[in-house]
């Protein structure tokens, strides 16, 4: 079987890990996990990264950190992995969902603005401004914007809504760890961004996540609310409702030398997706993701449209070939179906009917990208 998308262990990780067992340093505490947070800073040009338990749990983090609360509303894409909404859903706040671009897949930010610019009313409120919803005078606490398989977004048009309705940004750039825009990295540009280090993402540490922030305050938050808010290093004191959300050390220790290899594996995703591009271009009706022009993105899973979608990922996987279907829109499961959903054309619907995304790791070999290219050559055929 040819894998859709597994680790790279290739570099330090067994080394790293047998220097966690071998001195006891295996929990919450140990260098590794302030060395993680240090190469994540470093590679993203972010002023603080907080290591934490996983991605949702760093997006719940966050929602906790800019002020959402059950009275608030949060604005998020239809279209993503279900992680996104829960986040927002252990906030209590009401979600509004809103529908996608039909070339990018990703959230359709025309859409979001003429609705905030029709439905909300903007409020200074000691010189910074706030919005609410104008029926049910809710805040709209946050907006959830996601880098959907690693593409980058128009962020620039979202850093100046968030400002101008005084709505926080926090980018669920979990996909997106080597996407760049105009040279800054996905994740920098709101008041809070979140990588992930699941399994089959970019990198991985088996599980794992990283709130990116530039305000200190808030990345001072992030740390004191992730380790059980505790105030004293001798007393247990704790002066709120803290969470036990820290990345152990010896997972950290498999991210640091994850991150040695980043520039080698980000390379290999790169030329995977030319090759895919290349080889697949004008086979049978197949599209692909449109990327921005000024974007860099990491091309961390090869998806692209079909109209036979569900017979070829029949065939690929039958032919011992790992496909797997598009993310089933948030309006479609049955604890996010009454959401507010903000559309014209349900373009979700139509994006995950179509899209499939085939076997994209770092280590696949070219021999085997080859054999996923005939095959699907041979489907078309
Ligand atoms: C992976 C992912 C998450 C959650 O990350 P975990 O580390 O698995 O908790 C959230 N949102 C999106 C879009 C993801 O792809």
């Amino acid at each position: 079987m040819i894998p859709l998308s597994v680790p790279n262990i290739d570099g330090n990780e067994w080394q790293y890990v047998k220097d966690c067992l071998d001195t006891g340093w295996i929990s919450s505490a140990g260098a590794y996990v302030n060395k993680f947070e240090e190469a994540i800073q470093n590679y993203t040009g972010v002023k603080y990264a907080i290591a934490c338990m996983n991605g949702t749990a760093g997006l719940q983090v966050s929602l906790n950190l800019v002020g959402v609360t059950s009275d608030d509303i949060v604005v998020a894409p239809n279209l993503t992995f279900v992680a996104t909404l829960n986040a927002i859903a252990y906030s209590g706040a009401e979600i509004a969902l809103i529908d996608i671009c039909e070339d990018s897949w990703q959230m359709d930010i025309d859409l979001l603005q003429n609705w905030l610019a029709n439905n909300t009313i903007t409020k200074i409120v000691n010189s910074k401004p706030i919005t609410t919803e104008i029926t049910s005078g809710k805040k709209i606490g946050a907006i959830m914007p996601v880098y959907v398989l690693g593409g980058v977004i128009d962020v620039d048009k979202l850093v100046e809504i968030s400002s101008t309705y005084g709505i926080p940004l926090i980018e669920d750039s979990t996909e997106a760890l080597g996407s760049f825009k105009n040279g800054k990295h996905a994740g920098t540009f709101g008041l809070t961004g979140v990588l992930s280090f699941n399994g089959n993402k970019i990198i991985s540490t088996g599980g794992g996540g990283m709130i990116l922030t530039n305000d200190k305050d808030i990345a001072n938050r992030a740390k004191h609310i992730t380790t059980t808010a505790k105030t004293d290093p001798l007393d247990y004191f704790h002066d709120q409702v803290g969470y036990n959300y820290r990345l152990v050390n010896v997972l950290a220790a498999i991210g640091v030398a994850q991150m040695e290899n980043f520039e080698s594996i980000l390379k290999r995703k790169k030329e995977i997706y030319s090759l895919y591009r290349k080889e697949l271009k004008g086979v049978g009706d197949i599209k692909f993701q449109e990327n921005d022009p000024n974007s860099d993105p990491n091309c961390w899973l090869f998806t692209f449209r079909t109209k036979k979608m569900r017979t070829l990922l029949k065939h690929l996987n039958s032919n011992e070939i790992q496909c797997r279907p598009f993310w089933t829109p948030m309006n479609k499961l049955p604890m996010y179906r009454d959401l507010m959903y903000i559309t014209k054309k349900d373009i979700s619907n139509k994006i995950f009917k179509e899209c499939i995304s085939i076997p994209s790791s770092s280590n696949l070999t070219v021999d085997d990208q080859y054999k996923v290219i005939s095959e699907i050559k041979k489907f078309y055929k």
